[in-house]
């Protein structure tokens, strides 16, 4: 069994609202709220939940480009906000970023080999130009394109070869930890198998450990060996990625995975139609988040967080946060049926 590389405690991050010339603080929006999860050398967690849920933030908080408002989060056992900047500047080559948007996260003003040498002459990795040189098309060919577009610019290439670019810009200094912050959404469907394949394969050869930032859960699918879900700022169900996918225990999960196409047409699912848009994270409503667009609501749910805890009936890890959870455990672990 692998060591977990990343542990998560009692992440919180609450951006301060302010108002008026002084800017005085009238409220909180709470965007993390009590987030602990660990994700194990060589795995792929995908994190998954609406816009606005928190994803993003919490990965941000792994990079460290904001500070948390509580919680630690230990890499290789050391809690990274408790780093000096000799050993901050190390982890920022052990944990990259993929972004979302290869349009806009290139310099278009940049040549390929400066985006992708730059990370390396920051970190100081070499000391000569032509090393630099040759490593960049060592990367080029990595991710699939010909050490030949050296001297292009990001306007020149496709969206899909332009992500390419942004993994091989990732790679450049040999991390061990890569936060995909919604890498395929931008790209067109023919295009992202094409790019969660390639990232598949980077991470056997390199020993890669992933966290998946997605909206989907068809993306996340194959690519994540375990699946945590996220609502207002809280991780409400996370499981391995076939479990979660075959015994949802949250109606939240429930209703994500009803919006999952199926290619079988024998196979009849009816979605799941959520009510109501999702509530501001300045004001979240009390008991469980989500009571106000869950059907299965009941008193309890309004008045009592729901902690995430072990399902007694689930395969090991699969943890979910709701009081109807207690139900379904005891009608003997039959799968939740997706009506
Ligand atoms: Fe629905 Fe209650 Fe479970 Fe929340 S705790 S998801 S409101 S059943």
């Amino acid at each position: 069994m692998n060591r977990n590389l990343l542990e998560i405690e009692n992440l919180r991050k609450y951006f301060p609202m302010t108002a008026g010339v002084f800017r005085r603080k009238v409220g909180e929006v709470k965007a993390v709220e009590r987030v602990s999860l660990s994700i194990k050398q060589g795995e792929t967690l995908g994190l998954v939940g609406e816009s606005g849920c928190g994803k993003t933030t919490t990965g941000r908080l792994i990079l460290r480009l904001i500070e948390p408002t509580a919680g630690k989060i230990f890499f290789e056992g050391k809690n990274i906000f408790e780093l000096n900047s000799h050993d901050m500047r190390k982890l920022r080559r052990e944990i990259q970023i993929i972004f979302q948007d290869p349009f806009s996260s290139l310099h278009p003003r940049m040549r390929v080999h400066d985006i992708i040498g730059e990370p390396i002459r920051f970190h100081r990795m070499m000391d000569s130009t032509q090393k630099i040189n040759r490593r960049v098309d060592e990367l080029l060919e990595v991710v699939g394109l010909s050490p030949a577009y050296r001297n292009r610019y990001p306007h020149e290439f496709s969206g899909g070869q332009r992500q390419r670019i942004g993994i091989a810009r990732g790679l450049a200094v040999n991390p061990k930890f890569i936060v995909c912050d919604e890498p395929v959404s931008a790209l067109d469907v023919s295009i992202q198998a094409q790019v969660l394949n390639l990232m598949e394969d980077l991470q056997e050869q390199f020993n890669l450990t992933y966290l998946f930032i997605a909206h989907d859960l068809s993306v996340v699918r194959h690519t994540s060996m375990r699946i945590a879900v996220m609502y207002l700022g809280n991780i409400v169900e996370i499981a391995d990625s076939d479990e979660l996918f075959e015994r949802p225990m949250h109606p939240y999960s429930e209703a994500l995975l009803s919006a999952v196409p199926i290619p079988d047409p024998t196979v009849e699912r009816r979605q799941i139609l959520l009510e109501g848009d999702v509530p501001s994270p300045a004001n979240p409503p009390s008991g469980c988040h989500f009571h106000p667009r869950c059907k299965y609501a009941v008193d309890r749910c309004r008045s009592e967080i729901p902690p995430l805890r072990a399902m007694k009936k689930g395969i090991e890890g699969h943890q979910a946060a709701c009081h109807r959870a207690d139900e379904l455990e005891l009608q003997s672990g039959k799968p939740l049926e997706v009506v």
